[in-house]
């Protein structure tokens, strides 16, 4: 599949994504052509296929004897929507906090300092 691209650029135009599969020790990982590209192109790296190769190691076992390969299927976006929607899990109120005044979000409450939690209940009271 490799065969045919010559450049980082031909995944992002096939909608891949990129595959850094470890020699060593087997252990692959897709990561967002697009993410791949911001970094070489804020290095001035050089974006032949072949080239990138020496840009990559094994984050398991740090070989730097890596296969570069295409993900048509979505893996690395799948996974960076991961995080959205843990985001979206319903906020706890810090330990050792009382509950927010109403009309405060428990967000807004949590990160508050003291003395801004002191105005917001000021202001729940007025
Ligand atoms: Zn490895």
């Amino acid at each position: 599949m490799a065969g045919v691209v010559r450049w980082l650029e031909d995944l992002s135009r096939k909608g891949a994504d990129l595959v850094i599969q470890c020699c060593a020790c087997g252990h692959d990982r897709t990561v967002a052509i697009g993410h791949a590209l911001d970094i070489f192109s804020r290095r001035r790296w050089s974006t032949d296929w072949w080239d990138a190769h020496r840009r990559f190691r094994c984050r398991k076992c740090g070989s730097k004897d890596v296969k570069l390969d295409a993900d048509f299927y979505g893996h690395a976006v799948r996974r960076q929507r991961k995080p959205a929607t843990l985001a979206v899990v319903e906020e706890r109120l810090r330990p050792g906090l009382w509950p927010p005044p109403p009309g405060v979000a428990l967000s807004e409450w949590n990160r508050a300092t003291e003395a801004e939690r002191k105005r917001l209940v000021d202001r729940a009271r007025s």
